[in-house]
């Protein structure tokens, strides 16, 4: 085993280091395992419950008329995640998109937007018009509120009480901290926070964006109230197959508005051809379980690596899981490209180049970036990127296999041993 991940360029000393690490860890990723043969259970009878079978993987084109493939797989979602209806297309171009058509979908002209737990993701800071935007929600008149976490994560309920209005239509809850130093919540947490919510105002709808959290748990946010539970295809439920697409579970009525939002009033869900993508989408979603498990090993392993070196994680080595997203502070611009070359070096895509700090729309300083994948942009494979400014923290997440994971974040610290930037003598 060591001769080959030398052969990968991993050093005996790196190895080790991460094999001494890995020993502490069998119990968590038993754990992680359980989840996932639960979540493979319900995938698999959601398959079976909707009798599929080789038609359903056929391309439809054109207008899409009696796609039944197309249909079997919303059902496959809807009973996976507990609800009444759901619309999962290719023609959802990502989570921003699937986010954006659901917010779309439901508000009118007068309405109110509440976040509950602070800001939301940057790429909705536009769609919302939170920052000035042709065709934001703000131009159409719905207007936007927020109430913030208090300063240790927790939900401000005064604050949150004090911000629903008559007005209120929607609330979004993101699950995820994204790119944020807040803590990303559990789904009985979101539980809570919706039951409150309605307990406010019973008519209040809630969405949540539940990019990054798929089958972390055992259950998703739609079996703890949520009127709408929305997510990106080229992350966790994709499984790294699905080559696009985005998907919202939820309510009839709901998922209605979706569709009519997408296609057109009138025609609804009864339009969109496949264009042949069903097969990935299938078993992706098939796949999922086990992937998001090994990503969530190998964000654990990274955790439990770095903090013993001294850098701080968030979630820290120990905490429980709610996504599959790993911060970690590496302090210095310097570490942050090793780490990123590491990850990059370890990538069956793209190996060869070196990832170089560059200024990106929207960000305010250079931005990192470091993947290799098969799916541009897929963030279910193993990817890392983060800001350089301070704290000089990189956020890593995926790996369509555990031991990829595994392979990324030793070649990270192989390229910050190298360099002189760690030292692994204080073990
Ligand atoms: C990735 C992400 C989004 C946006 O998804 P894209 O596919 O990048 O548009 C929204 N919210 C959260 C929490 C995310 O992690």
């Amino acid at each position: 085993m060591q001769e080959m991940y030398e052969a990968l360029g991993v050093s005996r000393k790196v190895y080790s280091f991460g094999q001494a690490v890995l020993t502490g860890l069998r119990e968590r990723f038993a754990a992680i395992d359980e989840t996932a043969e639960y979540n493979q259970a319900k995938v698999l009878r959601a398959m079976q419950k909707n009798k599929l079978s080789g038609a359903c993987f056929a391309a439809s084109t054109g207008y899409g008329y009696n796609d039944l493939g197309r249909e079997a797989l919303e059902a496959v979602y809807a009973d996976c995640f507990h609800t009444e209806s759901a619309l999962v297309r290719p023609q959802i171009t990502c989570g921003t998109h699937a986010l954006a058509l659901a917010l779309g979908a439901v508000l009118r002209p007068g309405d109110e937007l509440l976040s509950p737990v602070g800001a939301p993701y940057d790429t909705l800071e536009e769609v919302i018009g939170i920052r000035p935007s042709p065709g934001s929600l703000a131009e159409y008149g719905v207007t936007y509120r927020q109430a913030d976490l208090k300063p240790d994560g927790s939900f401000d309920y005064d604050a949150i009480r004090a911000a629903i209005t008559p007005r209120t239509k929607l609330i979004t809850i993101q699950r995820s901290k994204g790119y944020a130093t807040r803590p990303s919540f559990s789904v009985e947490a979101i539980g809570r926070l919706i039951a409150f919510c309605k307990s406010v105002k019973p008519d209040v709808l809630c969405m949540v964006d539940n990019c990054y959290g798929e089958f972390v748990e055992r259950t998703e946010p739609s079996d703890v109230g949520a009127d709408m539970t929305v997510g990106s295809l080229i992350k966790n439920p994709g499984g790294g197959l699905a080559s696009a697409g985005g998907y919202i579970c939820g309510t009839a009525d709901c998922i209605e508005a979706c569709a009519r939002r997408l296609t057109a009033p009138g025609l609804g869900r009864e339009v969109g051809a496949n264009l042949g993508q069903l097969p990935s989408m299938y078993q992706g979603f098939f796949l999922a379980p086990t992937v998001t498990a090994g990503a969530l090993k190998g964000a654990i392993f990274a955790a439990n690596i770095y903090e013993r070196l001294g850098f701080a994680c968030v979630p820290d080595a120990t905490e429980p899981r709610h996504d599959i997203i790993q911060a970690v502070t590496l302090g210095s611009p310097e570490r942050m490209e090793a780490f990123c070359l590491g990850i990059q070096a370890a990538a069956p895509v793209d190996s060869h180049v070196t990832p170089v700090p560059w200024p990106m729309p929207g960000y305010d300083s250079d931005v990192i970036m470091a993947a290799g994948a098969f799916v541009q942009g897929s963030s279910i494979e193993l990817s890392a990127d983060g800001p350089i400014r301070p704290p000089y923290a990189v956020y890593f997440q995926g790996g369509l296999t555990w031991y990829h994971a595994k392979t990324g974040i030793l070649m990270s610290l192989q390229k910050l041993y190298e360099r002189g930037l760690v030292d692994l003598k204080e073990i």
